[in-house]
């Protein structure tokens, strides 16, 4: 079952509307389960009896991390194209939602704005 504080909206986008998730190439796959124990958002689980990771909760993904993919040592994990996450970046206007709030919090923590090299 998943877990609703890996699944809230990412900026306001339903979690459910990204397609951002891991996916295990089986025949590359060597069982190590380094997946399973390094990802906090308890995407994956341990199949026993196959003796390989699966991928069980994806909509639990952090969208936009790779961490996993990173760290197997088969480079078994893959994800969808990185283009796919920026349309949805776009069309959503988000990087402009972002700055938005970064002023924001800015003027409200009397927060200096960042120098190059700090
Ligand atoms: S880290 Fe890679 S090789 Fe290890 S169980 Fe996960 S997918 Fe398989
Ligand atoms: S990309 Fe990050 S959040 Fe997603 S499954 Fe891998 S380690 Fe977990």
């Amino acid at each position: 079952m998943s877990s609703p504080q890996f699944t809230q909206p990412w900026h306001g986008i339903a979690r459910d509307q990204i397609t951002w998730h891991p996916v295990i190439n089986p025949e590359v796959c060597n069982g190590c389960g380094l997946c399973v124990t390094s990802c906090g958002r308890s995407v994956f689980r341990y199949d026993y009896d196959a003796r390989r990771s699966v991928v069980t909760e994806p909509g639990q993904c952090m969208v936009g991390c790779t961490t996993c993919a990173n760290t197997c040592p088969e480079q078994a994990i893959s994800f969808q194209p990185l283009s796919d996450l920026r349309v949805v970046i776009k069309r959503n206007k988000i990087l402009q939602r972002v700055k938005k709030v970064e002023l924001l919090d800015r003027e409200r923590f009397g927060v200096a704005k960042p120098t190059a090299g700090a």
